[in-house]
């Protein structure tokens, strides 16, 4: 996995017809099989970063017409000889090119060999490497900028900073260490106390922004549910502005969930409609129920949509009650609010109090009361704060937006923070945290250096982990097998 004395070849761009594709060759022998095939300069004489026009030819045979762009090392992206031939992105000369560079004593690259050349050469570490395969998978611009601000370094320059201060004091334990007999401390235990809060703070702060860090990247996994005919089908539509699900009046229509993505500023929030939560009648619908239960455990994000002219207060404190899950936040949804004025709930011999009902003894519904959320109000009933929105009228469904985004955002986006994104930092930075708490407690119940400066390793390595300081060949394989060739 880690040789890297010889010169690695593979196409840079995606399969298929284009207009142009890239092959890139890097290693030291690179520039030398360009040049023995190249029709044109002598490309061992040119300056580095600059680019030549002539063709490529197996003996007499003119392959293609082709650029060639030089970086000599270390002044490029693997820090070794590299040359990109733009050739035209026909799947013949591809191969044809490829083969003859293999011909020419270059093997074929393994995935993601180029950019793990680069951490072995020093040009990236072990973060911003996993960052350059973030940024290529990013799909929204928040995914992009953060991946962009962690292949920049602004997460590794901050995880730095933590070990070179960690890694003072165990040099300061370690002499304590070698004076064993005399019993001195050249570590200051209050110091280093004061030391490991901060930086267990900052790892503390690292470790909860996954939560926000994971849904730029992934997305959030977010549920839309409720009774048969509130409208769920229809606030998917109203969200996405598009006719996408299937809008119908019989009550249980959406039996399959149906997956569609709604981003908001910069965000991605899966939405998942799902069959209604009504008691099921049939075998089709019980399944659908059960699928919602399921999707709202897997999703970080509930949207319950009730229809505000319909349901009853018992209703509605069941639902509620009934689809709230440890770590899911609800948004609990008056739908159909514009026929809340209209009501005509209040008709005689209905039993149970509704929801109209209720709402029409608390508050008028002139046209600009109609869609306040008058959410202190809502609480003294026993409601959680409440949105009312109209999605067949398309009222509030920019507000509405707001909350989903909020929830998911909170208020910890400010643009140039450091967010962790991936789960394998998570996991260190969670040991790192693990090991200083030893640290902690270690100073505390006076234990010996030896025993303090083996946590501090422990905390040291973990932190290692992140940027590569620290590396185990099977990391690197399992870390750079997910990368496609040519990267
Ligand atoms: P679902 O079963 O929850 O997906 O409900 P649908 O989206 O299929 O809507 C059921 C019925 O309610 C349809 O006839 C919709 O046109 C109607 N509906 C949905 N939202 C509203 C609304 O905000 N106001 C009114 N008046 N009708 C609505």
């Amino acid at each position: 996995m880690t040789d890297n004395t010889d010169t690695i070849v593979a196409l840079a761009t995606p399969n298929g017809v284009g207009a142009i594709a890239v092959i890139r060759l890097s290693g030291p022998d690179a520039i030398n099989i360009a040049n023995s095939v190249f029709k044109g300069k002598d490309l061992s004489k040119q300056a580095s970063h600059t680019i030549h026009f002539g063709s490529i030819a197996d003996g007499d045979l003119i392959l293609d017409e082709v650029l060639v762009s030089l970086f000599v090392g270390p002044r490029s992206y693997t820090r070794e000889n590299v040359v990109e031939i733009s050739c035209h992105a026909s799947g013949y000369i591809i191969e044809s090119i490829i083969k003859l560079f293999i011909k020419k004593g270059a093997r074929s690259a393994k995935p993601g060999e180029f950019t793990l050349r680069a951490f072995l050469n020093g040009q990236l570490d072990l973060s911003q490497a996993e960052a350059v395969a973030d940024l290529i998978a990013s799909n929204s611009k928040a995914s992009q900028q953060v991946a962009l601000q962690q292949l920049r370094g602004g997460f590794s320059t901050q995880l730095q900073a933590l070990r070179e201060q960690l890694v003072n004091f165990a040099s300061l334990i370690e002499l304590e260490l070698d004076f064993a007999e005399e019993d001195v401390e050249f570590a200051n235990r209050d110091q280093l106390k004061q030391l490991i809060h901060e930086i267990t703070k900052i790892v503390g702060r690292l470790i909860n922004s996954f939560e926000l860090g994971n849904a730029i990247k992934n997305g959030v996994n977010t549920v839309i549910a409720g009774r048969p005919n509130a409208g769920k089908s229809t606030l998917l539509n109203a969200l996405l502005n598009e006719e996408r699900a299937i809008v119908s009046h019989i009550p249980g229509t959406t039996r399959d969930t149906i997956e569609e993505v709604l981003n908001i500023q910069g965000i991605n929030f899966r939405l998942i409609d799902t069959a209604g939560i009504r008691e099921a009648t049939d075998a089709i619908e019980q399944i659908g129920v059960q699928r919602t239960m399921e999707k709202i455990s897997q999703s970080a994000l509930l949207v319950y949509v009730f229809d505000a002219a319909e349901i009853t207060i018992e209703e509605l404190n069941n639902d509620i009650a009934s689809l709230q899950k440890p770590g899911v936040t609800m948004l609990v949804v008056a739908n159909k609010a514009d026929l809340l004025n209209k009501s005509d709930s209040q008709e005689a011999g209905m039993s149970e109090r509704s929801f109209a009902d209720l709402f029409a003894n608390a508050y008028s519904f002139g046209e600009r009361g109609l869609f306040t959320s008058p959410s202190t109000d809502f609480r003294t009933f026993g409601f959680p704060d409440i949105i009312f929105i109209s999605a067949k009228e398309k009222h509030h469904i920019d507000e509405l937006k707001h909350k989903i985004y909020s929830s998911a955002v909170k208020d910890q986006l400010s643009g140039d923070e450091t967010l962790v994104t991936n789960i394998r930092h998570l996991e260190a930075l969670q040991k790192t945290e693990e090991a200083l708490v030893r640290v902690l407690g270690g100073i505390d119940g006076s234990i010996t250096s030896d025993f303090l400066s083996m946590d501090i390793k422990q905390a040291l390595h973990y932190l290692g982990e992140i940027t590569g300081v620290v590396t185990t060949d099977d990391l690197l394989e399992n870390i750079f097998s997910k990368f496609c060739i040519g990267k």
